[in-house]
């Protein structure tokens, strides 16, 4: 920290290096001095193809290059483009839609827009989110910026399978200090660990929430992180659990944070929708006029380009058909990728937290950061977090899976 400051006290000592993007550099770093064969880039959650270029969705680009002038520059609505919001809310429940519930959505920059409408609007200020352990590091940066807190719930039990025990001890142990309590999930495909929630850790999440519920001073936020919703698997399976959203009380609300980063590989583009479903109507309509307040408040309005782009792909079976083929060809280069990993590490013995789907697997660690030097020194490049180190399988071209998993153990002895 400087010495002499002209910040203001809140702002006072802010200030973070990426944990990512420093990765990143000394990758790219690696690569200047030793070309890109003998390189790993394991560190960004973006597609990259086999011959390790950037990917983008050719019907996605072609469609958006061809858009007039018009619908590109202007400003579109505070609340986002009616259709827009409309196609959000299609994308996101692809025929799951709940029913008996009020549905509303407001356009974001991406997801990240999503999380900060969500903290900022239902955590009261000094109070704290409830977050997973294995987290994307800018939750905990969000609530810091808007003067709220973050605490963790553990994810997965001392074997490494997934539990909710701590989810409600955390819950409970929070809502005897404060009344608003937000709940952040990440699923499916959860960045970093590459879990899903089931159907049945909905149903157990479901039945626990609303017998926290039958106290009404308490009001019960979820906020569900989608980013990767679009890698993990058949509509059924990343979307079944959404018909449960119906059977909730008033004083539990679900908000979805949806993205068009990874779904339509538009990640600078930044569009997406915060989302909110309720069983009561009221509840609903706060909603979207205190979000779409936060809208004017802090960014005005959202990119038009891109809002335009989805409410015409909603419009367009055949376009949308065309994106969803392409899409799906890229999960299966990713689930490939996984495939090698996991296999390997079956074979060298080397623990993995339980991945289904994504962009990520993440080993866990005793030492991450000594992990990632060691690999670093073999030109591997992994984010190093707190408990483990994470492989964005997402931009490691399929021919340089192999071997990884053994030299990650070495690298662990
Ligand atoms: N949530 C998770 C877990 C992510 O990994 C990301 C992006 O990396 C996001 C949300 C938000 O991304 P965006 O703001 O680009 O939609």
């Amino acid at each position: 920290m400087c010495a002499f400051s002209m910040a203001a006290s809140h702002a006072r000592g802010k200030g973070e290096v990426d944990a990512v993007f420093s990765v990143l550099k000394k990758a790219n770093d690696a690569v200047a001095r030793l070309g890109k064969d003998k390189v790993v880039n394991a560190s960004i959650g973006a597609i990259f193809d086999d011959e390790e270029k950037f990917v983008s969705l050719s019907a996605v680009n072609e469609y958006y290059r061809e858009m007039p002038a018009e619908e590109l520059m202007n400003y579109a609505a505070i609340a986002g483009l009616p259709d827009f919001l409309e196609a959000a809310v299609d994308f996101t429940f692809r025929g799951y839609k709940p029913e008996n519930t009020y549905i509303k959505a407001v356009a974001t920059p991406g997801g990240t827009g999503a999380v900060r409408h969500v903290f900022y609007n239902y955590v009261e200020e000094g109070q704290k989110a409830l977050i997973p352990d294995w987290f994307w590091g800018p939750y905990r940066t969000i609530a810091d910026e808007h003067l709220r807190g973050v605490d963790t719930y553990a994810m997965f039990d001392e074997n490494y399978e997934f539990t909710l025990n701590s989810l409600k001890e955390k819950t409970q142990e929070l809502l005897k200090v404060q009344d608003n309590l937000v709940i952040v999930f990440n699923t499916p495909a959860h960045n970093p660990t590459g879990y899903t929630m089931s159907m049945g850790d909905w149903q157990e999440t479901f039945s626990f929430l609303k017998k926290c519920a039958e106290d009404k001073s308490k009001k019960i936020v979820l906020l569900l992180d989608i980013a990767y919703i679009d890698y993990a698997g058949t509509v059924e399976e990343t979307r079944g659990f959404m018909k449960l959203f119906s059977t909730l009380p008033e004083n539990i609300l679900v908000t979805i944070a949806f993205s068009m980063s990874k779904s339509f590989l538009m990640y600078g583009m930044r569009s997406g929708a915060l989302i909110g479903v309720s069983t009561s109507q009221d509840v609903a309509q706060e909603f979207f006029d205190i979000n779409a307040y936060s809208n004017r408040g802090v960014w005005s309005n959202g990119t038009r380009g891109a809002q335009k782009l989805l409410a015409d792909v909603a419009k367009n079976p055949e376009l949308q058909a065309k994106i969803d083929a392409e899409r799906e060809q890229y999960t299966k280069l990713i689930k490939d990728r996984a495939a090698i990993f996991m296999k390997e590490a079956k074979e060298v013995g080397l623990k993995t937290l339980p991945f289904r789907a994504g962009f990520f697997i993440t080993v866990p660690a005793s030492d991450p950061k000594k992990v990632a030097e060691k690999l670093a020194q073999d030109n591997i490049f992994v984010v190093p977090l707190k408990k483990g180190v994470r492989f964005a399988i997402c931009s490691v071209p399929t021919h340089k899976m192999s071997g990884l998993a053994a030299k990650t153990k070495q690298a662990m002895e």
